[in-house]
């Protein structure tokens, strides 16, 4: 016993310096990898199976990564490239899932943490679906629609060789909405031939789901008001601080002022706006129209309604808060920001984006008694809902936005209690991120170990 104790210690060190050996300088794939193997010392010393399995290495290397080059033209007749990716990370337990990221930022080692994420997010949702993901470095801001569409088809035209309705499919992220799919899907139709749920996130009237664009969002609400359930508490009445004011920073909003919270920030890449008396139903729909129409600034926002302040380069961080819900990108809630949030009375994070919070302010909040629903547990509605949308698809049939709805909140309960149960079972009593990694880990390792060594 004690040998193993030795070993399993050995194992996860080794595990994680071999990954770091292998992919350096690929910062945001090791502090991924690092989350979860700190999760899984007490999972491998009750299943040494695991390791005779070497179901570490195994699952740390992505199954196939490609990149490739994407030529297309700008509207000025100028000759462009950028680089496409494509990680098919791990198809244990469905055809690899995930979703495509168009930004300046993006890289191999961008898309590889996404992609790891994802292999452990959708095996909590139950739905068969295994874990990738992919994007480009191309930037969407200041693009006409006519590159947009280009960019896309010439994407496409690659990638296409390496998709399919039951191998792997993509859906949207950051700079990848519903036009952007639109163009894409319209491509692997035309080059294929063929009309199936290649791509999720599609629009309702040509083969996507209902309460597909909410679903993201609204699942991190769900998910924050089960982890207040276990206080005895709700949302109602709450001030809460978003981040973002994309897909997801949309949608968290919108559901957070139906259970009567106050929403009193949104933000960009630009800054922040404050809106002191919250936003309302109608201050919403102006965000969306301004950023999923006219493609413009959060700063808009505080030019359009009184009392509203627009801070150029800060965070919502700053403001106080009982509830945060960062939606907008990796590590963008440091531990000086997790400070000053939990000093000025912030007692919930909900992470809408992957991987939002630094580690330190991760255990900031863990050690402090926050609730902290992670990223692959609270964000996991959106992977959700794409899987029934493929189901949606295989079946041809179109499920009403109530049904859709229903499921969603059935999912994000039991993705709740799943990270709960597992993370009593393995000695880490409420601490959701260790039981996320465990429960989806367990999942996955079990299906690779059935299906032999592959
Ligand atoms: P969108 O492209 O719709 O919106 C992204 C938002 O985040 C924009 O407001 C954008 O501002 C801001 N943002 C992006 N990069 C940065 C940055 N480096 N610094 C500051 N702000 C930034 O994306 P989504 O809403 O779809 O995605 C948001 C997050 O949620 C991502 O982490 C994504 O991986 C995650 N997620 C999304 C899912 C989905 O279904 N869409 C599912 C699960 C997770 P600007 O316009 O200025 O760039």
């Amino acid at each position: 016993m004690i040998r193993i104790i030795m070993d399993v210690e050995k194992y996860i060190k080794d595990s994680y310096n071999e990954v770091i050996r292998r992919n350096p300088q690929e910062l945001c794939f090791h502090q991924a990898v690092r989350e979860v193997l700190e999760s899984l010392e007490s999972v491998l010393k009750e299943k040494p199976e695991y390791i005779e399995a070497n179901i570490l290495a195994r699952i740390l290397e992505p199954e196939r990564m490609i990149m490739f080059r994407v030529p297309w033209q700008d509207d000025t007749g100028a000759i462009q490239v950028n680089r496409g990716f494509r990680v098919q990370y791990n198809s244990a337990l469905g055809p690899f899932k995930g979703g495509l990221r168009f930004h300046p930022s993006v890289d191999l080692g961008i898309i590889k943490f996404l992609g790891f994420e994802q292999i452990f997010k959708n095996a909590l949702t139950t739905l068969p679906l295994g874990g990738g993901k992919g994007g480009s470095d191309f930037d969407p801001k200041g693009k006409s629609d006519y590159e947009i569409m280009r960019f896309c088809q010439a994407f496409m035209s690659e990638l296409q060789r390496h998709i399919g309705a039951d191998l792997d499919v993509p859906a949207g992220d950051i700079g990848v909405g519903a036009r952007e799919i639109g163009y894409l899907f319209g491509q692997y139709k035309k080059l294929r031939n063929e009309f199936t749920g290649v791509i999720t996130g599609k629009r309702v009237h040509w083969g996507g789901s209902n309460f597909r664009p909410e679903a993201t969002g609204y699942g991190s609400v769900y998910f924050a008001q089960e982890m207040l359930k276990s206080r005895d508490d709700t949302l109602y009445g709450k001030i809460c601080v978003v981040s973002g004011s994309g897909n997801v920073a949309q949608y968290t909003t919108e559901n957070l002022i139906d259970h009567g919270a106050k929403v009193t920030t949104l933000s960009d890449s630009g800054g922040t706006i404050h809106d002191p008396e919250g936003l309302d139903e109608e201050k919403l729909k102006f965000v969306m129209e301004l950023k999923n129409n006219q493609y413009g600034r959060i700063s808009e926002y505080a030019e359009e309604y009184p009392g509203v302040t627009y801070h150029p380069g800060k965070k919502p961080w700053v403001f106080p808060c009982d509830c945060a819900f960062p939606s907008a990108t990796q590590n963008e809630l440091t531990l000086e920001d997790a400070k000053e949030l939990f000093g000025n009375g912030c007692h919930l994070i909900s992470e809408g984006a992957n991987m939002p919070t630094e580690p330190e302010a991760v255990q900031l909040a863990l050690s402090s008694g926050v609730l902290f629903g992670p990223g692959k547990a609270a964000n996991a509605g959106g992977v959700a809902v794409s899987g029934l949308e493929m189901s949606q698809n295989s079946m041809r049939l179109n499920w009403k936005r109530e049904e859709v709805d229903s499921k969603l909140q059935q999912i994000m309960q039991d993705i709740h209690q799943q990270c709960l149960y597992a993370a009593k079972k393995y000695g880490v009593k409420d601490n959701l991120v260790a039981g996320a990694n465990i429960a989806g880990f367990i999942k996955v390792a079990d299906a690779m170990i059935d299906q032999g060594l592959v």
